[in-house]
């Protein structure tokens, strides 16, 4: 846990965030600045600071957070289509050094993304 760490808070519940799971080891929140009608975040409660940083141990733990995408899309209403990302490294446009998975949906996504 990082004590200045954005995500690590709202994992705590320091800082108020519209949550929609949390289990043992996730917490997933609405986006603030949404890119799409509907556009979630999946956080491990531990502090990974980006995938890059992420251990080989932590494979399964990065894997039941991944199967919570597809769980919430449903939830949502996005059986037609959602794109999951994770923005790694600054180049990549990742802002929030604690891993986080987006899911979005709700709209139609071009591919390449850009
Ligand atoms: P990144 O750019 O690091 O991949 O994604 C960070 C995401 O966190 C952005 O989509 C941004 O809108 C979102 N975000 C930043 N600050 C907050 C916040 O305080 N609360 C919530 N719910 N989302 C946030
Ligand atoms: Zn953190």
């Amino acid at each position: 846990m990082s004590l200045s760490c954005l995500f690590c808070r709202i994992a705590k519940r320091e800082i108020p965030a519209e949550f929609l799971e949390e289990t043992d080891d996730f917490v997933a929140f609405k986006d603030t600045n949404p890119q799409a009608p509907q556009h979630i975040l999946i956080i491990p409660r531990e502090h990974i600071g980006s995938l890059s940083d992420a251990a080989d141990s932590h494979a399964p733990l990065l894997g039941r957070g991944l199967m919570l995408a597809p769980k919430l899309a449903k939830r949502f209403g996005l059986e037609t289509g959602f794109r999951v990302v994770i923005n790694s490294g600054a180049q990549a446009g990742q802002t929030v050094f604690h891993l986080h998975i987006h899911v979005l949906g709700g709209r139609t996504f071009r591919w390449p993304p850009g």
